[in-house]
């Protein structure tokens, strides 16, 4: 990519989108194209056409997409697969048609069948049945996935997707109903300090294990594959480590600085138990995450407790 070329992100608000940002203009990328939501609806073609036809983009990130936990993915099913099957259809088919030079495509790693073997291979897409809890989500980024490859295959196309394991960093969401393990956990730790709370009530056995990846990390991934891959199959991006929550909130306390005892509250689900990205490939290209979780929250829990209250989800930023 040229420092000069028009590069679109979609989607530049969200903890991904904002994360390009930083990483792109860090790196001397002047020519970024952004729109909100309200400036231009990606669910809605005309707009999406009429923005391509006026801007032209030579690059895409498609990092824009209806995302929540496993409440808002249980109460709101419906919207989580029209939206993000609206946004595919429409900016994939448009970077298709104004002739747009690369796209990439994020996806998630909820696509792998819920009885995975571990760690999940790109290959092991569609070879089970899905989780259930985020099925209508899972099936529209596979359908992202597809597009992508068909459109390479038909057309010529060079667009590439990536799927990133579970991500924090700044800009997330802190929404206790919605949120993920890690800004919940931080809330919760930094919240009890504040107040002086004797104890944090932390969900399910404390047993699952998870693999975590800094959402700057994730950023340098997206732009070292639009800038070195070009191939047709999608690409894992996480740290292919993973611990178990147990181990999350120890290191949580220690960093958040919270004293105070840790309750287990075992009648809240644990959900799978494990969830670990094979990231050979991208390793073979010569990619790796660069920060520890440790230091990774560190740096998130600086940021959360400089902005506390006005992040997402905890004063409706
Ligand atoms: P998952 O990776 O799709 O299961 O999503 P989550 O990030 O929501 O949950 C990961 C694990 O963290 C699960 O085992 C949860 O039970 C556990 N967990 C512990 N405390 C919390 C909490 O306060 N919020 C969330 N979301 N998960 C928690």
């Amino acid at each position: 990519m040229e420092r000069d070329a028009r590069i679109y992100v979609a989607g530049h608000r969200g903890m991904v989108g904002s994360a390009l940002c930083r990483a792109l203009a860090s790196k001397g990328f002047t020519n970024i194209i952004t729109r909100t939501s309200s400036e231009c609806d990606l669910r809605d073609r005309s707009r999406v056409d009429e923005f391509f036809e006026k801007e032209r983009p030579e690059y895409v990130f498609l990092a824009a997409a209806r995302v929540g936990g496993i409440l808002a993915n249980s109460t709101y099913p419906a919207q989580f697969i029209y939206d993000n099957l609206a946004i595919e259809l429409n900016v994939i088919d448009a970077a298709h048609k104004y002739g747009v030079k690369k796209l990439l495509f994020l996806g998630s790693s909820c696509i792998y069948p819920r009885e995975c073997p571990q760690p999940m291979k790109e290959e092991y897409l569609l070879s089970g049945y899905l989780e259930k809890t985020n099925e209508p989500y899972a099936v529209a980024k596979i359908a992202g996935i597809k597009l992508c490859e068909s459109y390479r295959r038909q057309y010529g196309c060079n667009f590439i997707s990536a799927m990133p394991t579970n991500l924090y960093g700044p800009g997330d969401n802190f929404d206790l109903h919605d949120s993920h393990v890690i800004p919940a956990l931080m809330r919760k730790f930094h919240e009890a300090k504040l107040k002086g709370e004797g104890e944090v009530v932390v969900w399910g056995t404390g047993k699952p294990r998870r693999e975590f990846l800094h959402v700057d990390d994730l950023a340098e991934a997206l732009i070292f594959l639009m800038e070195n891959y070009d191939g047709e199959l999608f690409l894992n991006v996480g740290t292919g480590e993973d611990v178990t929550i147990a181990d999350l909130v120890e290191l949580m306390k220690e960093v958040v600085g919270y004293e105070g005892e840790v309750r287990y509250d075992s009648s809240k689900p644990d959900g799978t138990p494990r969830k670990l990205l094979d990231v050979s490939r991208i390793r073979s290209l010569g990619w790796r995450h660069k920060k520890s979780l440790r230091e990774g929250l560190r740096e998130t829990y600086r940021w959360f407790s400089e902005n506390y209250p006005a992040v997402r989800g905890v004063q409706g930023v």
